[in-house]
């Protein structure tokens, strides 16, 4: 397939100078926006095959934050893989995290404040949620893919997987005097202490999952894991839907989510969000989106898996499935609840002749329109 030409209804020209057509095939409606795309709007997109992979023994990590992709100033992502036995190292931040694993199992354990604990297996299409300051590990576990590898959302475009605190860093940089009074043993018992941070590490492949529940002060009271796929999806014509706020997953209080799944030619519904921005992550196929920022300004992005898509709070927006397969992707807010507003349940419940006095469309086309949401529409 030859790449578009910046030519649309006699107007424009083909592109003479260097050019490149790989990039332009997968973004058709950046390189002959449609005419209804206008003015100014902030980039949207951004493909974490564009972002610094950082490689450590047993696995990597690369992110998108506010430095790749500016305009995500409420919420940063890292994609990360850890082979079986490898651990991302017990440590903590000031952001929430959120994520969904996408492919193979991990163990995760954290504790609270009150002492209390928590140990889990994960697998595909599960969900954990770690509150700001929590102390947490994920380890890789034997599975089809040696390990897993999962996305993590954040609730700060300022995130930075770097900055995290990191258990053999802090003891690093602390006087080994104060070390061993504090560990209650001699200097010469920790010889043996990492002389900088471990980050990412093999470690020894963990047992049982009940020989690492600790029983401390008992349990977190609302669990850090989430089966997002056990849940019951929202079928509709055009797709299915399911959404995860802290209604039922309680621990999630600052990130809400939308796994999507589109047929081909399915249709996300012309939207708005009322309380958030939106971080979307690309896992299957291939998406168009329009974003509509008022003052007459759109824009129309391409995304595929791997892609992240942005949508800054209350703009407009639907996302259509251009693809020969199935279009699946996750929809992140910052928010405790989920929620969207439906142009179409809006028009359906405002009085028909108000309506029609704006938009002047057949008064059949309205008074079809539904007055319940139908997040997926059929081609
Ligand atoms: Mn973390
Ligand atoms: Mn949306």
């Amino acid at each position: 397939m030859s790449a578009a030409e910046p030519v649309r209804d006699g107007e424009g020209a083909d592109i003479v100078g260097p050019r490149n057509a790989e990039r332009e095939r997968q973004d058709p409606f950046t390189v002959r926006p449609p005419a209804s795309d206008h003015g100014t709007m902030p980039n949207l997109k951004w493909s974490f095959a564009d972002s610094h992979i950082r490689i450590e023994e047993g696995g990597w990590a690369r992110e998108t934050t506010i430095r790749e992709l500016p305009i995500s100033k409420a919420m940063a992502g890292v994609n990360m893989r850890l082979k079986a036995g490898a651990v991302r190292e017990l440590h903590w931040h000031k952001e929430a995290e959120w994520s969904y694993m996408l492919k193979g199992k991990a163990r995760i354990t954290a504790i609270d404040e009150a002492g209390r604990t928590f140990a889990d297996d994960v697998g595909e299409g599960d969900l954990w949620y770690f509150p700001p300051g929590i102390p947490h590990s994920i380890q890789g576990l034997d599975s089809e893919v040696d390990g897993c590898e999962f996305l993590l959302v954040f609730d700060d475009g300022n995130f930075s997987e770097d900055s995290t605190f990191l258990l053999t860093d802090w003891l690093a940089h602390t006087p080994r005097d104060v070390l061993a009074k504090n560990f209650r043993t001699s200097e010469s018992r920790l010889e043996k202490l990492p002389s900088k941070e471990l980050y990412i590490f093999p470690a020894p492949k963990p047992g049982a999952l009940s020989d690492d529940r600790k029983t401390g002060a008992g349990l977190v009271p609302n669990t850090f894991s989430h089966r997002l796929l056990q849940q019951e999806p929202n079928r509709m014509a055009g797709g299915s839907v399911r959404i995860v706020d802290a209604t039922n997953f309680p621990a999630t209080k600052t990130i809400a989510a939308a796994l999507v799944e589109l047929e081909p030619g399915g249709l996300r519904e012309l939207h708005w969000h009322p309380n958030s921005d939106e971080w979307q992550y690309y896992i299957e196929g291939e998406g168009r989106m329009t974003v509509f920022g008022s003052e007459s300004k759109a824009r129309t992005f391409d995304y595929r898996a791997g892609d992240v898509g942005y949508v800054p709070f209350a703009m407009g927006h639907y996302i259509e499935n251009t693809g020969s397969g199935p279009l699946r992707f996750l929809e992140m807010f910052r928010s405790e609840r989920y929620a969207d507003l439906s142009l179409n349940q809006w028009l359906a419940l405002t009085p028909r002749v108000l309506v029609d006095a704006h938009l002047k469309i057949d008064p059949e086309v309205v008074a079809d329109l539904s007055t319940a949401k139908l997040p997926v529409l059929p081609k």
